[in-house]
């Protein structure tokens, strides 16, 4: 089975590579690929996961472009997340955790590279979310705490900065979280996000790569933050009262 979810989890990391690269620029997802450079519309055994790229030694078979390592990078990783998230015999909780680990890569992958957080990401796997949610029997008066928390604490900080410290799409990109972790687990997201963020800003700024005023792309922190939240937030939850 694990095997299964392994070769799933390659082919929807294929799919996510499509959407990272033809959202931002406003294309739609379905249509044959192409080679960026010569235009050479891909057959499908060019476009089988990692094998392909394997195969042609990471090369375009039409002009020998070099294919970025991104693609089986990100096949691999998506891979990776699957299977560790996997919970034998529980249909609808693997389709949640699948869809809820495939929008964070794509939210972290857009946002890394082009600044943006994207409805077009956003709302489909909000919808999506919730249903599978009510589906595996989640309150949904626990969802909708954890929406109204995450959702309404960067609503706020929105208002008071006038969109200087985050911009609108991390609102979308909060309710999406307490739509996935639900109640308390949104909050151990968020303090990792922010303690990762402080670090990796601390370190960025003490290697000059990076200045006070640089915008930071929040969902960037907030996207693996939801992750580890997913993975090891209740965790964190019990040791923590453990301690008071
Ligand atoms: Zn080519």
């Amino acid at each position: 089975m694990i095997i299964i979810i392994f070769l799933l989890g390659l082919c929807i990391g294929s799919f996510l590579n499509v959407l990272i690269c033809r959202l931002p620029c406003g294309q739609s997802a379905d249509g044959r690929s192409k080679c960026p450079r010569c235009r050479k519309t891909l057959s499908w055994h060019e476009l089988v996961p990692l094998a392909s790229f394997l195969i042609q030694k990471g090369r375009c078979r039409g002009c020998a472009k070099k294919i970025s390592w991104q693609y089986p990078a990100l096949e691999l990783v998506t891979a990776a997340f699957f299977v560790f998230v996997y919970t034998p015999e529980n249909f609808v909780l693997n389709a949640l955790l699948f869809v809820s680990v495939s929008t964070m890569i794509v939210v972290f992958m857009i946002d890394l590279q082009y600044g943006l957080i994207l409805d077009a990401v956003i709302w489909p796997s909000a919808i999506l979310v919730g249903i599978l949610q009510v589906l595996t029997g989640a309150s949904i008066f626990n969802l909708l705490s954890a929406v109204l928390v995450a959702g309404g604490f960067f609503a706020l900080q929105w208002v008071f900065s006038k969109g200087r410290w985050i911009g609108d799409g991390d609102i979308g990109l909060g309710i999406l979280m307490g739509l996935i972790l639900g109640w308390p687990n949104i909050l151990s997201a968020l303090f990792f996000a922010y303690v990762g963020g402080a670090f990796i800003s601390l370190f960025l700024l003490a290697l000059r790569k990076k200045t006070l005023k640089s915008a930071v792309p929040f969902g960037v922190f907030l996207a693996p933050a939801t992750l580890v939240a997913l993975l090891w937030g209740s965790e964190l939850i019990k040791w923590y009262l453990s301690t008071i």
